[in-house]
Order: structure tokens, then sequence, then C-alpha cells
């Protein structure tokens, strides 16, 4: 998307999560906890990937785009299918995106990338971060929250 800026990658705390799983310092159970509104996200709004989920390995992944922005009011926080972003993104000065990926089949669920988009060119900075209840169990904030938790989790 064309003014998509700011990419946040993921992919290297997923790795990391998948390693302590593999090594069995976390458990499914803490890993697979996708909430209720996540998978409902998933079907109703879901992007199909061709990605094979790294749990169950039986099921493909759905990517769900959350969206959060002040200007966004009370669609804040809500999923949005992709088609619908360059459409959001013609009318909205700026909004973040948090991209998460979800197994319907054992629950998996972790974020993939953040990014922000709008019609506001390349200046200022997010305000505030994401509600994490509304991405229920995904470890969507982008200061290292989701990890600490994981961490907790061990205990
Ligand atoms: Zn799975």
């Amino acid at each position: 998307m064309r003014t998509q800026r700011q990419v946040v990658d993921y992919s290297l705390r997923k790795r990391a999560v998948l390693r302590e799983l593999l090594a069995g310092r976390v458990g499914t159970y803490d890993v697979c906890d996708a909430s209720p509104y996540l998978k409902n996200a998933a079907r109703f709004h879901g992007e199909p990937t061709d990605e094979r989920c790294p749990i169950c390995r039986s099921e493909n992944l759905t990517h769900v785009h959350y969206i959060y922005g002040d200007e966004l009011r009370q669609s804040a926080g809500q999923a949005r299918t992709l088609a619908e972003l360059p459409m959001l993104a013609m009318t909205v000065r700026e909004f973040q995106v948090f991209v998460v990926e979800v197994c319907l089949g054992c629950d998996w669920n972790h974020l993939v990338e953040q990014y922000l988009l709008g019609r506001d060119g390349l200046t200022g900075s997010p305000e505030g971060g994401p509600d994490q209840d509304a991405v229920g169990g995904a470890a969507a904030t982008g200061n290292g929250a989701g990890g600490r938790r994981r961490r907790e989790a061990q205990r």
C-alpha cells in the first residue's frame, strides 16, 4: 500500500516464541490462546494466507487487520478486511494497523507486523497504544509487553 509507513516486523519475536515452544519453555496452551473475538474477526474480516500454522500444521493462517487511531473514533480497535484499508487510508489522516495471524484450528495467534496508514505523509509519530483487550491474546504492543507476558507465563 502506497502510504504504508513506519512498518514494524514481528517475525523475529514470533520465531523466538516458536523456539521457546520447541524447547518446552512455554506450552501450546500459552501461545494458542486466541480469544473468541479474535477468532470471530478472523472469520468475518480475515485475510486467508497460504502459510501453514506453525503449531498444528493442519490449517492455514488467517491475517486479521486491526485499526487504531483517534480519527477513527468508534471504529478504533475494530478489525477491517485488507480491501477496506486503502479506502480508509484516503479518508483518514493517520491510523495504525496491527496485523495478527490466527489459526482457527488450534487458536495459535501472534502479531505479524504493525504500520501506519493514512493521507498524512511522513510527519509525526503515532500517539497512544493499542487496546490490548481488543486484540485478545495477541501480544500486540510495540514495546515488548508481549514478550514480558510470555516470560511471566513460564513461572
Ligand atoms: Zn494451528
